[in-house]
């Protein structure tokens, strides 16, 4: 009732007074309606993700790179596709896979080592340019976010912002980024994928399932090789297909997942948008019962330290963009110093970050009476393969380490690095 009410006034407005007094008056109205409607605000949910991030980032720096067959990568025989250009793409090169195989399929394809510096500092413009922006957004990966404009109806057209925020990336960064906006998380990540390359794409309130409908089913997230066959066994090829598909016959195949996948294929999501918060960190710190002096002590209290952040690091799924060292000395006067770093959760990347900064910071010779280490702009850990070609070995390694960790309890598993004396 009360929205036949608003278009009457509106259509009033709209004819009788100034587009100022339209303006302000429509404001009021929102305002004043949404305060008796008890109707939830309309949701509005944009996702934007960098166009194969580490690829744009190589060709700013090597234009002669635009428009050919790139792939970021470890070496040929032993290294994995970290990312590749949409040119590797339409040979069917894809990300996460093994080298050897990307070259049978595009063999003309030109390797880049990655620049990993580069990637984080590009990364954390973009956060930064969205952070002065959003009121309220999520940084799913490196090159992903999501930013919940739901209220902002009332005073801008969200479509119209989002443009206008994808335009100033585009304008500071030099980077291709692509967005989808929709009512939620879900259609929005879909839509940002229909829209690339280097494109925008709107999914109305009310259109969810239409847009879904031509779409293959294996768009939607978690639905690996395993479920888009068995899916196609079913006859069910299309998100159409799915959504006319009665419950009770995909959860006896899929189980719970089928009541889900239902759901999704007929536009509803309720997922979130997480805040983003800067400030997030891990830390850890240790205050000794004596002040110290002894050099070898402190190092190695300084690597336990670093390697026990790391590991919570890990457990978190996260990567560090910044690590802290924090040294208090006896009369309590506390100092600390922290460096930005290339996203990692290694503890062989972290380590020498540590002491480097330990070094800089602390007054050689004095007692110590406490040291901190700090790892925070956390961001999700989203690059799968990674750059450099022992890196797949090392993450593995890791992993070993840490569900040892997990069982036996931290303290028992050290590198020797720890346990030996430690000099810079
Ligand atoms: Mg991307």
């Amino acid at each position: 009732m009360y929205v036949k009410y608003q278009n009457v006034v509106l259509k009033y407005f709209k004819t009788q007074a100034g587009y100022f007094f339209q303006k302000i008056a429509y404001t009021l109205l929102q305002f004043l309606f949404s305060y008796l409607s008890d109707m939830p605000p309309q949701r509005y949910i944009a996702h934007f993700d960098l166009d194969s991030f580490f690829v744009s980032v190589e060709v700013l720096h090597d234009p002669s790179l635009k428009g050919k067959a790139v792939i970021v990568g470890g070496s040929k025989d032993r290294g994995v596709v970290t990312t590749c250009s949409y040119e590797a793409r339409k040979f069917g090169v894809r990300s996460a896979m093994p080298m050897k195989q990307a070259m049978k399929l595009c063999p003309h394809a030109l390797i880049v080592r990655g620049t990993r510096g580069e990637y984080s500092r590009y990364s954390r413009m973009v956060t930064d340019i969205i952070a002065a922006k959003a009121p309220l957004f999520e940084k799913a990966s490196i090159d992903e976010f999501y930013l919940d404009l739901t209220g902002m109806d009332k005073f801008f057209d969200p479509y119209q912002w989002t443009i206008d925020l994808r335009n100033e990336i585009i304008e500071k960064t030099e980077l291709p980024i692509s967005f989808g906006l929709a009512t939620n998380k879900m259609v929005a990540k879909i839509a940002t994928d229909e829209a690339k390359p280097n494109g925008y794409l709107f999914v109305q309130p009310g259109m969810e399932k239409i847009f879904l409908a031509p779409l293959a089913v294996n768009k939607f997230s978690g639905v690996g090789e395993h479920t888009f066959e068995l899916l196609k066994e079913m006859g069910i090829h299309t998100i159409q297909q799915l959504s006319e598909t009665p419950i009770a016959i995909l959860e006896k195949r899929l189980g719970k997942y089928g009541a889900d996948l239902w759901k999704k294929s007929q536009g509803i999501h309720h997922g979130q948008v997480h805040p983003y918060h800067e400030a997030k960190s891990i830390s850890t710190e240790n205050t000794f019962e004596e002040n110290k002096t002894d050099l070898d002590f402190l190092l190695s209290e300084l690597v336990r330290m670093t390697e026990r952040v790391a590991y919570e690091l890990r457990q978190d799924e996260k990567l560090a963009g910044c690590i802290a060292v924090k040294i208090r000395y006896p009369d309590f006067e506390t100092t600390s110093r922290q460096t930005t770093i290339d996203y990692t959760f290694r503890d062989d990347e972290l380590i020498p970050q540590a002491i480097d900064l330990f070094h800089k910071l602390y007054r050689k010779g004095e007692p110590v009476r406490l040291v901190g280490v700090r790892l925070s702009e956390l961001t999700n850990h989203a690059i799968q393969g990674s750059l450099f070609d022992d890196s797949e070995k090392k993450n593995k390694l890791y992993k070993a380490i840490d569900s040892v960790k997990s069982e036996f309890g931290k303290g028992l598993l050290q590198k020797a690095r720890t346990v030996k004396k430690f000099k810079d």
